[in-house]
C-alpha cells in the first residue's frame, strides 16, 4: 500500500461566475473564480493558488496584456488634456515634462492592478489557461449555475 503524506484535495464546487462578476472580483484583487480568495501576493505576482477554492491562479500567464491595456486607457484619457493644456496655455517644455510624465506614471501604476486582475478573470472565462508547451490545464471549476441543477 502507497504511503500517502498529503491528503486528497477537495474538488471544486463552486460555480463559474459570469463575466462581469469576475471582472469586478479580479479588478478588486480577489480569486475571479469564488471572490473570497486574494488574488495576487505583492503588487502583481498572482497566487499560486486560491486559498479558498484552490483554483489554480498561478498558471495563468497574462504577460504583456495587462499593461498593454492600462497603456491604451491611460493614453486615451491624458492626451487629450495635454493637447488642451498646450493650445489653451502654451506653458514652457519643462511645465510639461513636470506635470505629464509624473500622471501617466501614477496613473499607470493605479490601474495596472486591477486591469491584470480583470485581465486573469477574463482569461479564465476564455480557457486561456494552458501552459508555455500548450499543455491545457484545468484551472477553472466546472462551469455549473443553478439552471444546470
Ligand atoms: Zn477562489
Amino acid at each position: 500500500m502507497p504511503w500517502d503524506t498529503e491528503p486528497p484535495r477537495p474538488e471544486p464546487v463552486i460555480a463559474s461566475p459570469p463575466l462581469r462578476e469576475a471582472f469586478l472580483r479580479g479588478a478588486k484583487g480577489l480569486c475571479p473564480a469564488c471572490g473570497q480568495g486574494k488574488l495576487f501576493q505583492g503588487y502583481l505576482r498572482l497566487v499560486d493558488e486560491c486559498s479558498h477554492c484552490h483554483t489554480e491562479l498561478g498558471r495563468i500567464r497574462a504577460d504583456d496584456a495587462p499593461p498593454y491595456f492600462t497603456i491604451l486607457i491611460v493614453g486615451h484619457v491624458l492626451v487629450p488634456f495635454v493637447f488642451m493644456a498646450e493650445r489653451a496655455w502654451h506653458p514652457p517644455m519643462w511645465v510639461h515634462m513636470a506635470i505629464w510624465p509624473a500622471l501617466f506614471g501614477g496613473l499607470s501604476a493605479l490601474l495596472l492592478r486591477p486591469i491584470k486582475g480583470m485581465t486573469v478573470a477574463w482569461m479564465m472565462r476564455l480557457g486561456l489557461t494552458g501552459t508555455e508547451q500548450g499543455e491545457q490545464t484545468a484551472v477553472m471549476p466546472p462551469r455549473r449555475t443553478p439552471r444546470d441543477v
